[in-house]
């Protein structure tokens, strides 16, 4: 991998192995990151954006080495590129939306008809939104509260994290104390009334994310931060909801 940005894909370096990939042109709040974390014996991909633009074309050295990707969830700015990869990890209790994949599952519809989801038009010839369907991916094998996936040197520990969605789960590596937290907490708005979502579950999930040694928490969407700030955000999202 080595970062670049051709103005359609942007790929960064965050050090420790690790590499944040972003297509350009959704807006980043439903700009699903791809965070790739290398291991000794393979390469884990958390999430998959979009995947408009197939991921093996517009980030070929993603596949370089041995993959084993994962979904946080299964909203369709996060799961589009995974039908790309062989391995494909999922929490059960949203296992059935990767093997049908409708627009209305993956909540594709409000963002591309109601909002100003895209930038720019990400595909030659246009974008046809009516026609955008993404093919049945059924997981490969699914990924429960605890259990860890093994990279060679580094490990990472599965956290069920609903709130956002029922079967969201977070990313955490004990070692460093990062947290991949795609969309149970990032600096931005949270989307927490959504079809699915539940404030309560959120609040208990961000009580979780309060009691671990998190040195940095690399999000789902908008940029990266710390610990402290991590408890700066779930303070004043948890004040806004019990004001
Ligand atoms: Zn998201
Ligand atoms: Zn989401």
């Amino acid at each position: 991998m080595r970062a670049r940005d051709d103005g359609a894909i942007r790929i960064e370096h965050h050090g420790d192995g690790l590499w944040r990939i972003e297509e350009l042109f959704a807006h980043p709040y439903c700009r699903g990151a791809i965070w790739v974390i290398d291991g000794t014996e393979r390469r884990l991909v958390l999430d998959a954006g979009w995947g408009l633009v197939p991921l093996d074309q517009a980030v070929p050295e993603l596949f370089d080495r041995p993959v084993v990707a994962v979904a946080s969830h299964t909203h369709f700015d996060h799961i589009g590129g995974l039908q790309q990869f062989a391995d494909r990890l999922v929490h059960p209790l949203e296992a059935s939306i990767l093997a049908d994949p409708s627009p209305e599952a993956v909540q594709s519809v409000p963002f591309l008809y109601d909002y100003d989801a895209l930038v720019f038009d990400p595909v030659p010839g246009g974008f046809d939104v009516d026609a955008w369907r993404l093919p049945p991916m059924p997981a490969t094998a699914t990924v429960e509260e605890g259990d860890a996936i093994e990279l060679g040197d580094r490990t990472l520990t599965v956290l069920h994290t609903p709130g956002h969605s029922p079967g969201h789960v977070c990313l955490f590596e004990e070692a460093t104390g990062f947290l991949f937290a795609a969309d149970a907490i990032y600096d931005g708005e949270m989307y927490d009334t959504i079809p699915g979502a539940s404030i309560p579950d959120l609040l208990a999930t961000h009580q979780r994310l309060l009691d671990l040694p998190v040195s940095r928490v690399l999000p789902g969407h908008f940029e990266v931060f710390d610990g402290q700030r991590l408890h700066e955000l779930i303070e004043s999202y948890r004040r806004g909801k019990l004001a």
